[in-house]
C-alpha cells in the first residue's frame, strides 16, 4: 500500500544534507555554542529577508511571545486581545505573565481572528493585541493596526506559523510593533530542535530584548533587568542560515501543492479562504469535513496520515477552566475544532503521492 506521511522532514534533509552537515561540523569544530557569530549571522540574514531592522534569536516561539510581551511592559491583570482559534502557546504566553487573554472568535471563512470584533473588546485594561497568522495565512492586519493605533495599543504578531507569508508584499511579523517566529522542526522554517526569533523596527525594544533573553544583562554580571535565559544556539542558527535560503522556494512548492488540492478535491470539503492581497505559506492545509472521525479513519486505512489543528479550542481547555468560559461562547472556533482536518503538506510532496491522496478523498462518501 502507498504511504503518504503528514510531513516528511527526511525528504527535506536529504535535499540539503551536504550543506547542513558542513554547517554543523563547523560549529562542532569551533566548540562555541551560545551567542556567537552564527547567531549574529542568522539574525542579520533573517532581518534582511524580512526587510526588518532587528532580529533577536530566542529559545522557542513560546519564549519569543513571552519576551515580546515583557518587552512592551505587559503585567499582571493587563488585558491582551487574542484569537481563541490558535495553538495554545499564544495564550500561554499571556497567562505566563499573569495577564488576561481576551478572546475573539474566528472569522468563519478565513478562520483568523475576526478583526471587526476587536474594537468592542477594548477596555481601560487593554494593553496589546496579539493576533496570529493561523495556518500560515495572514490575518487582517489592516483592520488590526487601525484599531490599535486608534486606541494606542501595541501589536505583537504571532508569526510562528507564517514564515514568509505576505500581505501586499509585506512579510507577516513585520507589520506590528513586534513579530514572533517559531523554528520548531515542523514549521516552514524549522530548526533541528527548539528555536525562535523576534523581529522589530524599534531600537529601544530591540535593546530591551537583547538583555531580557540573556539574564537581563548588557555587560557580563551587570543585571539591569530581571531577565531570562532564552537564546537561539549556534548549531540551530547555523542550520537556519542554510535553510533560510530555501524558504521562498519551499513556500512556493507548498502553494503549488495547495493549488492541486483545491482543483483536485471534488468532495464536499470546505477550503480556507484568504483576504485579498495576501499570500499564505500553507504551513497547514486544512479542509472542513462533517464526519471527520470516519474521514480520517478512511484515509488512515489507505496509508494517508492526517492531523487536527486543533481539536479543542483554547477557551475549553481544562487548564483555562478558571477563566470561566463555556461551550457556545465562541461558536465559530468550536465548529472549526469539530470539523477541521489537515492534509499532508510539505514542499517535497510529489504529484503521484498527492494524486493518490486526492483520489482517495474523492472516493470517500
Ligand atoms: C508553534 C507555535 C507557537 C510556539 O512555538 P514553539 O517554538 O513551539 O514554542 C506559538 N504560536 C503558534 C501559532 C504556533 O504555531
Amino acid at each position: 500500500m502507498k504511504k503518504v506521511p503528514f510531513l516528511d522532514l527526511k525528504a527535506q534533509y536529504k535535499s540539503i544534507k551536504s550543506e547542513i552537515d558542513e554547517a554543523v561540523a563547523l560549529v562542532l569544530k569551533d566548540q562555541f555554542f551560545i551567542l556567537g557569530k552564527r547567531l549574529e549571522k542568522f539574525e542579520r540574514d533573517f532581518a534582511t529577508y524580512l526587510k526588518c531592522r532587528y532580529v533577536v534569536g530566542v529559545g522557542s516561539g513560546t519564549d519569543g511571545l513571552i519576551l515580546a510581551l515583557r518587552a512592551i511592559g505587559i503585567k499582571k491583570q493587563d488585558e491582551v486581545i487574542t484569537p481563541v482559534n490558535s495553538f495554545i502557546a499564544t495564550t500561554l504566553a499571556i497567562t505566563e505573565l499573569g495577564a488576561v487573554p481576551i478572546f475573539v472568535d474566528a472569522d468563519k471563512d478565513t478562520y483568523q481572528i475576526d478583526a471587526l470584533q476587536i474594537d468592542k473588546k477594548i477596555t481601560k485594561k487593554t494593553k496589546a493585541i496579539l493576533p496570529v497568522h493561523l495556518y500560515g495565512a495572514p490575518c487582517d492586519m489592516n483592520t488590526i493596526m487601525k484599531v490599535a493605533r486608534k486606541h494606542k495599543l501595541l501589536v505583537i504578531e504571532d508569526a510562528c506559523q507564517s514564515h514568509g507569508a505576505t500581505i501586499n508584499d509585506k512579510i507577516t511579523g513585520t507589520i506590528g510593533d513586534l513579530g514572533v517566529y517559531s523554528f520548531y522542526p515542523g514549521k516552514n522554517l524549522g530548526a533541528y530542535g527548539d528555536g525562535g526569533a523576534i523581529c522589530t523596527n524599534d531600537e529601544k525594544l530591540y535593546h530591551k530584548l537583547l538583555k531580557l533573553r540573556n539574564y537581563g544583562q548588557s555587560t557580563k554580571y551587570h543585571h539591569d533587568n530581571i531577565g531570562f535565559n532564552s537564546r537561539l544556539d549556534e548549531i540551530q542558527a547555523a542550520i537556519l542560515s542554510v535553510k533560510l535560503k530555501y524558504l521562498d522556494k519551499w513556500n512556493k512548492s507548498r502553494n503549488q501543492v495547495a493549488k492541486k488540492y483545491i482543483s483536485g478535491i471534488k468532495n464536499k470539503a470546505v477550503f480556507q479562504k484568504f483576504a485579498p492581497g495576501t499570500v499564505s505559506n500553507y504551513h497547514i492545509f486544512s479542509i472542513l469535513v462533517k464526519n471527520r472521525t470516519k474521514f480520517m479513519k478512511f484515509l488512515g486505512d489507505k496509508g494517508i496520515q492526517t492531523n487536527i489543528h486543533y481539536p479543542i479550542p483554547i477557551h475549553l481547555q481544562r487548564c483555562y477552566r478558571s477563566l470561566g468560559y463555556r461551550e457556545g461562547d465562541f461558536p465559530i472556533s468550536e465548529r472549526l475544532a469539530e470539523q477541521t482536518v489537515s492534509l499532508p503538506m510539505y514542499a517535497e510532496l510529489d504529484w503521484p503521492s498527492q494524486k493518490y491522496v486526492i483520489k482517495i478523498i474523492n472516493s470517500f462518501s
